[in-house]
């Protein structure tokens, strides 16, 4: 019964937008146009083929190593793992409780090997002029936080994670030097749960980049994996003993189950890790239902 919902998280790039003042919008249009192609092709047959000149920094994207330092690994470096199907925890920070977000925010919540997204709520301010005024970002000890904590991955839905009056830009110094991906200008952080989904931020892997727009999305199981059924809980259920299966895992963690080739190497442990987190935000919204 897990309800399983993609999650977007990114904003659409268009003809002319302002993601940073300042900095160049993109120009989209037409290398061939429709009515141009038809005399490539058939009667009847027609193609458009776009053509997109656009800063790196456009919309929601990532930045890598390279985006800060001369000898970083650039985009196409990040290998799939580092910036697809993380574990993820959201942080909320939508209280009004002031632009600088301390070490505090993250403080009793597990950070290693999570990606780690910052919702300040700052994206209902996206292409208007006050996105770009006194927007919320990480503080210096955050960022050396997060990277003792093994954080796999920051993001924030604002600006930019650094103060962008602090030219020093101590967040992406810091989150950079030691490898952890950097995403900003992400959005809808409110309709993710606090944890228990899986995150992907993934770009074109361009050489010779240090950030690049990514499709940043979610994958989260909301509310479901309750079953008020299952033969497991007959017994409880006959001597009045009022149970609930939240799910049995067995069937997901091997298509050989009750055979011969149910053995530690046919696990698909990935598998077993996303059911468990799944059943861990089940667990925490039945606690607060
Ligand atoms: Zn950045």
């Amino acid at each position: 019964m897990s309800s399983r919902r993609l999650v977007d998280v990114s904003h659409v790039v268009e003809h002319g937008m302002v993601t940073y003042p300042g900095l160049p919008s993109p120009i989209i249009g037409d290398w061939l146009s429709r009515e141009a192609s038809q005399a490539r092709y058939g009667p009847g047959t027609t193609f458009q083929l776009g053509r997109i000149e656009m800063l790196a920094n456009t919309g929601t994207y990532i930045d890598a190593p390279f985006h800060r330092y001369a000898d970083g690994r650039d985009i196409a470096d990040y290998p799939l793992e580092a910036v697809a199907d993380l574990a993820g925890v959201v942080f909320r920070a939508t209280g009004g409780g002031g632009r600088a977000l301390d070490a505090r925010l993250f403080e009793g919540r597990e950070l290693r090997e999570r990606a780690l997204l910052v919702h300040t709520g700052w994206d209902a301010h996206w292409r208007t002029e006050r996105y770009a005024q006194g927007h919320p970002f990480l503080t210096r000890a955050a960022a050396q936080h997060l990277v003792a904590a093994g954080a796999a991955l920051v993001g924030i839905d604002s600006l930019n994670i650094d103060d962008d009056a602090d030219p020093a830009r101590p967040v992406h110094t810091i989150l950079l030097a030691a490898g952890i991906p950097v995403v900003e200008h992400l959005c809808n952080l409110g309709d993710l749960p606090d944890d228990g989904f899986r995150f992907f931020a993934v770009p074109v892997r361009v050489r010779g980049m240090g950030s690049f727009p990514v499709r940043a999305f979610a994958i989260a199981w909301g509310g479901g994996g309750v079953s008020r059924r299952g033969s497991s809980l007959g017994g409880e259920r006959r001597v009045g003993y009022p149970a609930i299966m939240i799910t049995n895992t067995a069937v997901y963690r091997n298509p050989f189950y009750h055979t011969p080739l149910d053995q530690t190497r046919t696990l698909d442990y990935p598998r077993m890790a996303r059911v468990v987190d799944g059943i861990a935000a089940v667990v925490r919204g039945l606690a607060s239902d």
